[in-house]
């Protein structure tokens, strides 16, 4: 047989490097990580011959084997699950596939040699390469069940590894990994002892639901013994509360998660009766990198009388709770239930109502005791949330009472609504927000100038799922939610009427010039009004109650629908000098062309402040560069 040689591709060595100088100081988790991958081919396997059974493949005694040879200084994990073709090999084993991987590599790559790197490694795992932290060489035999013809790949884990056919190749993948030299200093590495073996597997992988065996070392004289079951393979998730540690949870959690760290929380229960079911639900303390890719994977397995299904079950939690991992164990369905038939099944659907509800209340939990562990939770996972708002009305009061928000009333810490009505003015109906890119662009926006002078507090929402939530849920206790650049606003309290009257004289005398503007600015405003909202600015451009925000034209665009393009509102500071300017040119003037000029340069003034793009950028600059020039 040919033994080619590839070259690893380059995301895969840099991991490699760093596996091999061993950045990440608990070196035992190779075990569990090879152990890991040994259980998923087995699940595989399982799954694959009950959907065709005409596989060629042996079922009856699915296990995970461990070997140690102390002569030669050799750890083997073999599986006789669903094993890889040689091009899979190649694939899975060769390259990266995971993105978050690809993604936590540039951001080590950022942090250098700073002391950020070492603290980063531990935050993710890297599966199979992890073997390099205690091996120099690693080979892998592996025969896909139903094909005749395996393969052995070999790797001392720098630029190349080696692939190549073998003809005897049992079912399935053993991993031999050719350890380390033994470090005299530290015998607490040395996985030759089967002492260790049977300590890490205890610790590690004792939930894995298949046996993990090991032959013990023969005594001097006696017969080879039996092989031994190291783990108690019992489902956490069936066991009584004080019966498992905490520890044992988030091992769990990291088989499933395929996260090195710990979860933020975890959440049980337990339901009787007619459909009977266990979950264990984890909230990451972490969000992945892909939560807002089309394809990210949910993280709920689903079992069936402990045997498990599938992964990444959608029909048991909404989308907004995508990023909840667990597993869910359903005592009534059949093994072969498909995904089509969860997405119809009546119990699957109260199931999930009741994961969903409980998921919610362990949040308020969470935030009614821990304010810390909340504030980590709302920044990594509330833009999910939010999606919640628009799209599950039966839990919106649930959501929103979890939510919260930025807000001009501190600086960093965030309000929710509650929180804000108590705070609200005397004489205030409305609730407040604004929405943009980011607070800074939007807290220094002209459209605030009047609730800062007025000591309103308004939101600052600065995520994209917020310019839709605020909509469909309209109102909070009976108080509007209105964004600060809609509409036109009344800030004025009870008692200021003279106000009003007075602002009804200046419009008639601005009418002339705001006519005129209106008709020279068409083709992008449908009306020119005086303002209420502006003290510093001289203009501002704002929407109609319920036209679209350019923001939200912009998301339609984006996701390919056609939407017209709404012509907004201009709104001019009676009391700024530009504009009084302005109006008094107006009236001396019959010579028009450099006022419309300069009612042109005031408007893309208004959109610049909003952070929005001049229509014609290079003639601005031009104008502006004139008017600059004169002033010389
Ligand atoms: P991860 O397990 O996070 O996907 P790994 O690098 O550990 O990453 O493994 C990459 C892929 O290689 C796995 O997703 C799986 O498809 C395959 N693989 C690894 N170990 C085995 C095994 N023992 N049996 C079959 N396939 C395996």
């Amino acid at each position: 047989m040919t033994t080619e040689t590839f070259e690893f591709q380059v995301e895969a060595r840099q991991l490699l490097q760093l596996m091999i100088h061993s950045v990440y100081s608990n070196k035992d988790v190779f075990l569990r990580e090879l152990v890991s991958n040994a259980s998923d081919a087995l699940d595989k396997l399982r799954l694959e011959k009950l959907r065709d059974d005409s596989l060629d493949a042996d079922v009856s005694d699915l296990h995970i084997e461990l070997h140690v040879d102390k002569e030669a200084r050799t750890l083997t994990v073999r599986d006789n699950g669903i094993g890889m073709s040689y091009d899979e090999v190649g694939q899975l084993i060769g390259t990266i596939a995971n993105s978050g991987t690809a993604t936590f590599l540039k951001e080590l790559e950022e942090a250098k040699e700073g002391a950020g790197a070492e603290g980063l490694i531990g935050q993710f795992g890297v599966g199979f390469y992890s073997g390099f932290m205690a091996a120099d060489e690693v080979t892998l035999v592996t025969r896909r069940a139903g094909e005749r013809q395996g393969t052995r790949w070999t790797s001392r884990g720098e630029a190349t590894y080696t692939l190549e056919r073998v003809d005897d190749a049992p079912q399935g993948t053993s991993v031999t990994l050719h350890l380390k030299p033994a470090d005299p200093e530290n015998q607490l590495h040395d996985y030759t002892s089967e002492w260790k073996i049977r300590e890490i597997v205890k610790r590690y992988s004792d939930f894995i639901t298949w046996p993990i065996r090991m032959v013990p070392e023969a005594k001097d004289g006696e017969d080879a013994p039996e092989p031994e079951t190291l783990n108690s393979m019992k489902a956490l998730w069936a066991r009584s509360r004080d019966e498992v540690s905490d520890d044992e949870y988030h091992e769990l959690y990291k088989h499933i998660s395929h996260d090195w760290r710990e979860p933020l929380e975890t959440i049980r229960l337990q339901a009787e009766g007619t459909f009977e079911y266990q979950a264990l639900l984890f909230v990451p303390s972490h969000a992945p990198h892909d939560l807002f890719t089309r394809d990210f994977k949910r993280g709920v397995q689903l079992y069936v009388k402990r045997v498990f299904i599938m992964d990444d079950c959608e029909a048991l939690l909404p989308p907004y709770l995508r990023f909840v991992k667990g597993v869910v164990d359903a005592q009534d369905l059949s093994l072969n239930v498909s995904r089509e038939i969860l997405q119809q099944d009546r119990h699957i659907r109260m199931m999930q109502r009741r994961l969903t509800k409980k998921v919610l209340s362990t949040v308020k939990e969470i935030k009614t005791k821990d304010a810390d562990r909340y504030a980590t939770f709302w920044r990594e996972f509330g833009t999910a949330l939010k999606e919640g708002l628009v799209t599950d009305s039966e839990n919106r009061d649930a959501i929103l009472a979890v939510s919260s928000f930025a807000t001009t009333h501190s600086d960093d810490e965030p309000t929710t609504l509650a929180q804000y009505v108590e705070r609200m003015k005397d004489g205030q109906d409305d609730i407040w927000f604004i929405t943009g890119e980011s607070r800074q662009s939007i807290e220094n926006s002209p459209h605030m100038e009047a609730f800062r002078d007025k000591g309103i507090e308004v939101l600052l929402l600065t995520d994209a799922v917020d310019e839709v939530w605020v909509d469909a849920v309209g109102e909070y206790e009976g108080k509007k939610l209105r964004s600060v650049t809609k509409g036109e606003i009344d800030l004025d309290a009870e008692g200021e009427e003279k106000a009003g009257e007075e602002r009804e004289k200046q419009a008639e005398e601005y009418a002339g010039l705001l006519g005129w503007m209106r008709e020279r600015l068409q083709e992008d405003i449908k009306e020119v009004r005086l303002s209420t909202r502006l003290t510093v600015s001289p203009a501002c451009i704002v929407s109609d109650a319920h036209d679209l925000t350019p923001a939200l034209e912009n998301m339609y665009r984006a996701m390919g629908q056609e939407v017209p393009r709404t012509k907004r509102i201009l709104e001019l500071n009676p009391g700024h000098p530009l504009v009084k300017g302005l109006h008094k040119a107006y009236q001396a003037s019959e010579d028009r062309t450099e006022l419309a000029e300069s009612a042109e340069l005031l408007h893309t003034l208004a959109v610049l402040a909003e952070g929005g793009q001049p229509k014609d950028p290079a003639r601005f600059v031009r104008l502006v560069a004139d008017r600059l020039e004169r002033t010389l």
